[in-house]
Protein backbone atom coordinates (compact mmCIF):
# COMPACT_ATOMS: atom_id res chain seq x y z
CA UNK A 1 0.00 0.00 0.00
CA UNK A 2 1.16 3.22 -1.06
CA UNK A 3 1.07 6.30 1.90
CA UNK A 4 -1.01 8.13 -0.55
CA UNK A 5 -4.21 6.17 -0.94
CA UNK A 6 -4.73 6.68 2.80
CA UNK A 7 -6.50 10.35 2.05
CA UNK A 8 -8.91 8.24 0.02
CA UNK A 9 -10.02 5.37 2.34
CA UNK A 10 -12.26 5.52 5.41
CA UNK A 11 -13.65 2.58 7.61
CA UNK A 12 -16.27 0.54 5.63
CA UNK A 13 -18.22 0.46 9.03
CA UNK A 14 -19.06 3.75 9.98
CA UNK A 15 -17.24 5.96 7.44
CA UNK A 16 -14.79 7.31 10.16
CA UNK A 17 -11.18 8.44 9.30
CA UNK A 18 -8.47 5.90 9.35
CA UNK A 19 -4.85 5.96 10.91
CA UNK A 20 -2.15 3.99 9.86
CA UNK A 21 0.26 1.91 12.06
CA UNK A 22 3.42 0.46 10.13
CA UNK A 23 4.52 -2.81 10.28
CA UNK A 24 7.30 -3.35 7.83
CA UNK A 25 7.84 -1.49 4.96
CA UNK A 26 8.69 -2.93 1.76
CA UNK A 27 9.57 -0.99 -1.39
CA UNK A 28 8.28 2.63 -0.46
CA UNK A 29 5.13 0.47 0.05
CA UNK A 30 3.68 -0.85 3.69
CA UNK A 31 3.78 -4.14 3.17
CA UNK A 32 2.20 -4.85 6.49
CA UNK A 33 0.46 -2.90 9.31
CA UNK A 34 -3.14 -1.90 10.23
CA UNK A 35 -5.49 0.80 9.55
CA UNK A 36 -7.46 1.51 12.30
CA UNK A 37 -10.63 3.31 13.45
CA UNK A 38 -12.33 5.17 16.38
CA UNK A 39 -15.06 2.88 16.11
CA UNK A 40 -12.91 0.28 17.34
CA UNK A 41 -12.31 -1.35 13.79
CA UNK A 42 -8.67 -2.72 13.01
CA UNK A 43 -8.46 -3.84 9.47
CA UNK A 44 -4.77 -5.33 8.61
CA UNK A 45 -2.73 -5.08 5.78
CA UNK A 46 -1.48 -7.96 5.04
CA UNK A 47 1.62 -8.74 1.98
CA UNK A 48 0.59 -4.98 0.62
CA UNK A 49 -2.84 -4.41 0.42
CA UNK A 50 -5.11 -2.98 2.88
CA UNK A 51 -7.94 -5.56 3.52
CA UNK A 52 -10.98 -3.37 4.32
CA UNK A 53 -13.09 -5.91 5.12
CA UNK A 54 -16.57 -5.97 7.51
CA UNK A 55 -17.40 -8.30 9.87
CA UNK A 56 -18.00 -11.25 8.92
CA UNK A 57 -16.55 -11.20 5.71
CA UNK A 58 -13.15 -10.42 7.57
CA UNK A 59 -13.09 -13.68 9.59
CA UNK A 60 -11.38 -15.25 6.41
CA UNK A 61 -8.40 -13.59 6.69
CA UNK A 62 -6.94 -15.67 9.77
CA UNK A 63 -7.04 -18.66 7.32
CA UNK A 64 -5.87 -17.81 4.04
CA UNK A 65 -2.96 -15.95 5.74
CA UNK A 66 -1.89 -17.65 8.80
CA UNK A 67 1.77 -16.13 8.55
CA UNK A 68 0.51 -12.89 9.06
CA UNK A 69 -1.45 -13.50 11.95
CA UNK A 70 1.06 -15.46 13.81
CA UNK A 71 3.04 -12.63 13.42
CA UNK A 72 0.30 -10.46 14.56
CA UNK A 73 -1.65 -12.46 16.94
CA UNK A 74 -3.18 -9.27 19.29
CA UNK A 75 -4.64 -9.09 16.01
CA UNK A 76 -6.66 -12.45 16.17
CA UNK A 77 -8.50 -10.89 18.79
CA UNK A 78 -9.86 -8.66 16.87
CA UNK A 79 -11.29 -10.87 14.32
CA UNK A 80 -12.45 -13.59 17.11
CA UNK A 81 -14.79 -10.73 18.12
CA UNK A 82 -16.66 -11.91 15.34
CA UNK A 83 -16.83 -14.91 15.59
CA UNK A 84 -20.38 -15.65 16.52
CA UNK A 85 -21.29 -14.18 12.83
CA UNK A 86 -21.30 -16.37 9.96
CA UNK A 87 -20.00 -15.65 6.50
CA UNK A 88 -23.29 -15.87 4.15
CA UNK A 89 -22.64 -19.48 2.28
CA UNK A 90 -23.13 -17.59 -1.36
CA UNK A 91 -20.74 -15.06 -0.35
CA UNK A 92 -18.20 -17.60 0.67
CA UNK A 93 -18.29 -19.63 -2.21
CA UNK A 94 -17.84 -16.40 -4.46
CA UNK A 95 -15.07 -15.31 -2.59
CA UNK A 96 -13.59 -18.85 -3.18
CA UNK A 97 -14.63 -19.33 -6.80
CA UNK A 98 -13.28 -16.05 -7.39
CA UNK A 99 -10.27 -16.10 -5.27
CA UNK A 100 -8.77 -19.49 -6.69
CA UNK A 101 -9.64 -18.27 -10.41
CA UNK A 102 -7.46 -14.99 -10.14
CA UNK A 103 -4.87 -16.97 -8.75
CA UNK A 104 -4.55 -19.82 -10.92
CA UNK A 105 -5.25 -17.95 -13.97
CA UNK A 106 -3.30 -14.34 -12.93
CA UNK A 107 -1.77 -14.38 -16.39
CA UNK A 108 -4.63 -14.32 -17.96
CA UNK A 109 -3.82 -12.06 -20.79
CA UNK A 110 -6.56 -10.85 -22.82
CA UNK A 111 -6.44 -7.39 -23.33
CA UNK A 112 -10.12 -6.73 -24.24
CA UNK A 113 -9.69 -3.04 -22.07
CA UNK A 114 -9.77 -1.63 -25.50
CA UNK A 115 -13.72 -2.92 -26.41
CA UNK A 116 -14.46 -2.39 -23.05
CA UNK A 117 -14.04 1.03 -23.32
CA UNK A 118 -14.24 1.73 -27.05
CA UNK A 119 -17.46 4.22 -26.68
CA UNK A 120 -15.44 6.87 -24.55
CA UNK A 121 -13.46 9.55 -25.80
CA UNK A 122 -9.47 9.27 -26.38
CA UNK A 123 -8.62 11.22 -23.56
CA UNK A 124 -11.12 10.07 -21.08
CA UNK A 125 -8.75 8.77 -18.65
CA UNK A 126 -6.41 11.35 -18.49
CA UNK A 127 -5.49 12.81 -15.39
CA UNK A 128 -8.61 11.13 -13.25
CA UNK A 129 -8.62 9.21 -10.62
CA UNK A 130 -10.97 6.07 -10.83
CA UNK A 131 -12.42 3.04 -9.36
CA UNK A 132 -12.45 -0.57 -10.58
CA UNK A 133 -14.92 -2.40 -9.19
CA UNK A 134 -14.33 -6.13 -9.02
CA UNK A 135 -10.80 -6.05 -10.83
CA UNK A 136 -9.94 -9.90 -10.67
CA UNK A 137 -6.14 -10.36 -11.21
CA UNK A 138 -5.85 -6.43 -11.97
CA UNK A 139 -5.37 -6.50 -15.84
CA UNK A 140 -7.63 -3.26 -16.36
CA UNK A 141 -6.58 -1.10 -13.98
CA UNK A 142 -3.39 -1.68 -15.62
CA UNK A 143 -4.68 -0.53 -19.14
CA UNK A 144 -6.50 2.32 -17.07
CA UNK A 145 -3.18 3.53 -15.59
CA UNK A 146 -1.45 3.31 -19.00
CA UNK A 147 -4.21 5.66 -20.39
CA UNK A 148 -3.48 8.59 -18.02
CA UNK A 149 -5.42 7.54 -14.84
CA UNK A 150 -5.04 6.71 -11.42
CA UNK A 151 -6.71 3.83 -10.50
CA UNK A 152 -7.98 1.92 -7.17
CA UNK A 153 -8.66 -1.66 -7.59
CA UNK A 154 -11.52 -3.65 -4.69
CA UNK A 155 -11.70 -6.98 -5.50
CA UNK A 156 -14.17 -9.03 -2.41
CA UNK A 157 -11.66 -11.54 -3.03
CA UNK A 158 -7.97 -12.93 -2.19
CA UNK A 159 -7.47 -12.24 -6.22
CA UNK A 160 -6.19 -8.83 -5.00
CA UNK A 161 -3.01 -10.71 -4.32
CA UNK A 162 -2.63 -11.44 -7.98
CA UNK A 163 -3.43 -7.77 -8.39
CA UNK A 164 -0.78 -6.06 -6.65
CA UNK A 165 1.78 -8.63 -7.95
CA UNK A 166 0.48 -7.69 -11.45
CA UNK A 167 0.69 -3.52 -10.08
CA UNK A 168 4.15 -3.85 -8.59
CA UNK A 169 5.76 -1.53 -10.34
CA UNK A 170 3.07 0.76 -10.93
CA UNK A 171 2.75 3.95 -8.73
CA UNK A 172 -0.53 4.87 -10.00
CA UNK A 173 -2.43 1.84 -9.31
CA UNK A 174 -3.70 1.31 -5.82
CA UNK A 175 -4.90 -2.56 -4.81
CA UNK A 176 -7.76 -3.03 -1.70
CA UNK A 177 -9.74 -5.99 -0.56
CA UNK A 178 -12.90 -4.26 -0.14
CA UNK A 179 -16.98 -5.08 -0.44
CA UNK A 180 -18.90 -3.18 -3.03
CA UNK A 181 -22.00 -3.03 -0.31
CA UNK A 182 -19.45 -1.69 2.33
CA UNK A 183 -16.91 0.29 0.20
CA UNK A 184 -14.26 2.05 2.32
CA UNK A 185 -14.17 5.35 0.17
CA UNK A 186 -15.40 8.61 1.26
CA UNK A 187 -18.40 9.85 -1.43
CA UNK A 188 -17.63 12.21 -4.37
CA UNK A 189 -13.71 11.79 -4.68
CA UNK A 190 -14.09 9.38 -8.08
CA UNK A 191 -14.24 11.04 -11.46
CA UNK A 192 -14.73 7.97 -13.29
CA UNK A 193 -16.14 4.61 -11.70
CA UNK A 194 -16.10 0.93 -13.90
CA UNK A 195 -16.96 -2.63 -13.27
CA UNK A 196 -16.58 -4.45 -16.35
CA UNK A 197 -18.27 -8.20 -16.35
CA UNK A 198 -18.45 -8.29 -12.59
CA UNK A 199 -22.00 -7.13 -10.89
CA UNK A 200 -23.86 -9.93 -12.19
CA UNK A 201 -22.20 -12.43 -10.13
CA UNK A 202 -23.35 -10.35 -6.86
CA UNK A 203 -25.92 -11.69 -4.63
CA UNK A 204 -27.94 -8.44 -5.35
CA UNK A 205 -26.48 -6.24 -8.55
CA UNK A 206 -28.76 -3.39 -8.68
CA UNK A 207 -27.86 -3.14 -5.04
CA UNK A 208 -24.11 -2.91 -5.90
CA UNK A 209 -24.80 -0.78 -8.69
CA UNK A 210 -26.79 1.62 -6.15
CA UNK A 211 -23.72 2.03 -4.13
CA UNK A 212 -21.71 3.80 -6.73
CA UNK A 213 -23.05 6.77 -7.72
CA UNK A 214 -22.60 8.56 -4.36
CA UNK A 215 -18.84 8.00 -5.37
CA UNK A 216 -18.49 9.94 -8.16
CA UNK A 217 -17.21 13.67 -7.85
CA UNK A 218 -19.90 16.31 -9.69
CA UNK A 219 -19.56 15.64 -13.53
CA UNK A 220 -18.17 12.17 -12.92
CA UNK A 221 -18.74 8.91 -15.00
CA UNK A 222 -20.20 5.35 -14.02
CA UNK A 223 -20.22 2.62 -16.99
CA UNK A 224 -20.48 -0.67 -16.31
CA UNK A 225 -20.62 -4.35 -18.44
CA UNK A 226 -23.20 -6.81 -17.36
CA UNK A 227 -24.32 -10.11 -19.23
CA UNK A 228 -27.63 -9.61 -21.56
CA UNK A 229 -30.23 -12.64 -21.30
CA UNK A 230 -29.45 -14.95 -24.52
CA UNK A 231 -30.88 -18.10 -25.47
CA UNK A 232 -27.90 -19.88 -25.49
CA UNK A 233 -27.15 -19.10 -22.02
CA UNK A 234 -29.66 -21.36 -20.79
CA UNK A 235 -27.58 -24.08 -22.62
CA UNK A 236 -24.48 -23.06 -20.41
CA UNK A 237 -27.18 -22.96 -16.99
CA UNK A 238 -27.37 -26.85 -18.02
CA UNK A 239 -23.65 -26.93 -17.74
CA UNK A 240 -23.34 -24.68 -14.72
CA UNK A 241 -25.57 -27.20 -12.57
CA UNK A 242 -22.62 -29.98 -12.89
CA UNK A 243 -19.87 -28.04 -12.61
CA UNK A 244 -21.46 -26.26 -9.31
CA UNK A 245 -21.64 -29.56 -7.76
CA UNK A 246 -17.47 -30.27 -8.81
CA UNK A 247 -14.47 -28.86 -6.88
CA UNK A 248 -12.23 -25.92 -8.35
CA UNK A 249 -10.00 -28.66 -9.35
CA UNK A 250 -12.27 -30.03 -11.30
CA UNK A 251 -14.57 -27.25 -12.52
CA UNK A 252 -10.62 -26.48 -14.23
CA UNK A 253 -10.81 -29.96 -15.94
CA UNK A 254 -14.19 -29.66 -17.45
CA UNK A 255 -13.52 -25.75 -18.96
CA UNK A 256 -10.52 -27.11 -20.67
CA UNK A 257 -12.70 -29.90 -21.84
CA UNK A 258 -15.78 -26.76 -23.04
CA UNK A 259 -12.40 -24.98 -24.21
CA UNK A 260 -11.56 -27.76 -26.50
CA UNK A 261 -14.55 -28.40 -28.01
CA UNK A 262 -15.43 -24.65 -28.24
CA UNK A 263 -11.60 -23.67 -29.50
CA UNK A 264 -10.50 -26.53 -31.17
CA UNK A 265 -13.79 -27.10 -33.41
CA UNK A 266 -15.56 -23.65 -33.65
CA UNK A 267 -12.42 -21.01 -33.34
CA UNK A 268 -10.45 -22.62 -35.17
CA UNK A 269 -12.77 -23.77 -37.67
CA UNK A 270 -13.58 -20.37 -38.43
CA UNK A 271 -10.07 -19.14 -38.03
CA UNK A 272 -9.38 -21.68 -41.27
CA UNK A 273 -12.50 -20.67 -43.45
CA UNK A 274 -12.22 -17.27 -42.80
CA UNK A 275 -8.81 -17.06 -45.03
CA UNK A 276 -10.48 -19.01 -47.61
CA UNK A 277 -10.62 -16.34 -50.85
CA UNK A 278 -13.52 -15.08 -51.44
CA UNK A 279 -16.02 -17.65 -49.15
CA UNK A 280 -13.57 -16.17 -46.39
CA UNK A 281 -15.48 -12.41 -46.76
CA UNK A 282 -19.16 -14.11 -46.29
CA UNK A 283 -17.65 -16.05 -43.39
CA UNK A 284 -16.22 -13.23 -41.35
CA UNK A 285 -19.32 -11.62 -42.03
CA UNK A 286 -22.10 -14.03 -40.51
CA UNK A 287 -20.15 -15.60 -38.09
CA UNK A 288 -20.97 -14.94 -34.27
CA UNK A 289 -19.24 -12.12 -32.55
CA UNK A 290 -18.20 -14.12 -29.73
CA UNK A 291 -16.53 -16.40 -32.44
CA UNK A 292 -14.59 -13.42 -34.17
CA UNK A 293 -13.49 -12.06 -30.64
CA UNK A 294 -12.25 -15.50 -29.72
CA UNK A 295 -10.39 -15.85 -33.11
CA UNK A 296 -8.07 -13.21 -32.09
CA UNK A 297 -6.96 -14.70 -28.80
CA UNK A 298 -4.79 -17.95 -27.70
CA UNK A 299 -6.31 -21.29 -26.11
CA UNK A 300 -5.23 -19.81 -22.65
CA UNK A 301 -8.12 -16.91 -22.75
CA UNK A 302 -10.98 -19.46 -23.99
CA UNK A 303 -10.09 -21.88 -20.99
CA UNK A 304 -9.68 -18.69 -18.60
CA UNK A 305 -13.26 -17.28 -19.60
CA UNK A 306 -14.84 -21.20 -19.78
CA UNK A 307 -13.47 -21.28 -16.04
CA UNK A 308 -15.19 -18.16 -15.17
CA UNK A 309 -18.33 -18.69 -16.97
CA UNK A 310 -18.38 -22.34 -15.14
CA UNK A 311 -16.98 -21.37 -11.97
CA UNK A 312 -19.24 -18.57 -10.33
CA UNK A 313 -21.86 -19.27 -8.07
CA UNK A 314 -23.89 -16.54 -9.01
CA UNK A 315 -24.91 -15.47 -12.34
CA UNK A 316 -27.65 -12.53 -13.39
CA UNK A 317 -28.68 -12.35 -16.67
CA UNK A 318 -30.64 -9.15 -17.35
CA UNK A 319 -33.51 -7.92 -19.97
CA UNK A 320 -33.14 -4.10 -21.33
CA UNK A 321 -36.42 -3.85 -19.04
CA UNK A 322 -34.36 -4.37 -16.19
CA UNK A 323 -31.36 -2.31 -17.31
CA UNK A 324 -33.90 0.37 -17.83
CA UNK A 325 -34.83 0.04 -14.03
CA UNK A 326 -31.23 0.42 -12.97
CA UNK A 327 -30.84 3.71 -15.08
CA UNK A 328 -33.83 5.35 -13.32
CA UNK A 329 -32.77 4.38 -9.82
CA UNK A 330 -29.76 5.26 -10.61
CA UNK A 331 -30.06 9.04 -10.23
CA UNK A 332 -27.58 9.62 -13.21
CA UNK A 333 -27.83 12.18 -15.97
CA UNK A 334 -26.61 11.89 -19.85
CA UNK A 335 -27.22 8.18 -19.55
CA UNK A 336 -26.59 5.35 -22.35
CA UNK A 337 -27.97 1.69 -22.68
CA UNK A 338 -26.71 -0.17 -25.57
CA UNK A 339 -26.63 -4.13 -26.27
CA UNK A 340 -23.05 -5.02 -27.25
CA UNK A 341 -23.33 -8.54 -29.93
CA UNK A 342 -25.86 -10.50 -28.01
CA UNK A 343 -23.80 -11.09 -24.92
CA UNK A 344 -23.56 -7.60 -22.88
CA UNK A 345 -25.20 -3.94 -21.96
CA UNK A 346 -23.34 -1.79 -21.74
CA UNK A 347 -24.93 1.03 -19.16
CA UNK A 348 -22.97 4.75 -19.20
CA UNK A 349 -24.05 7.46 -16.91
CA UNK A 350 -22.72 10.35 -15.35
CA UNK A 351 -23.48 12.64 -12.38
CA UNK A 352 -25.14 15.96 -11.82
CA UNK A 353 -22.72 18.76 -12.35
ZN1 LIG B 1 -15.26 2.91 11.96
Amino acid sequence: MKDRLLQWLVCPDCAGGLTLAVYRRQDNEVNEGTLQCQCGQIFPIIGGVPRLLCDPLSRNLPRLYPDFFQRHSDLLENQAKSAAIGVSTGNKATIDRFGYEWLHFSDYNCDNFDQFVASLPAEFFNGKLGLDVGCGAGRHVRQASRLGAEVIGIDLSHAVDAAHLNNIDNDRVHIVQADVYNLPFNNGIFQFIYSLGVLHHLPDPERGYRALPALLSKGGSLFIWVYAYALRKVALELLRFISQRLSNHNVRRMAYLCNLIDYGIFINTYRLLANLPLAGISIKRHSPLRVKEYANYGFSVGYTDWFDRLSAPITNYYRENEMQAWLQHGGLCKTVLRLEGDSWWWLYGERKA
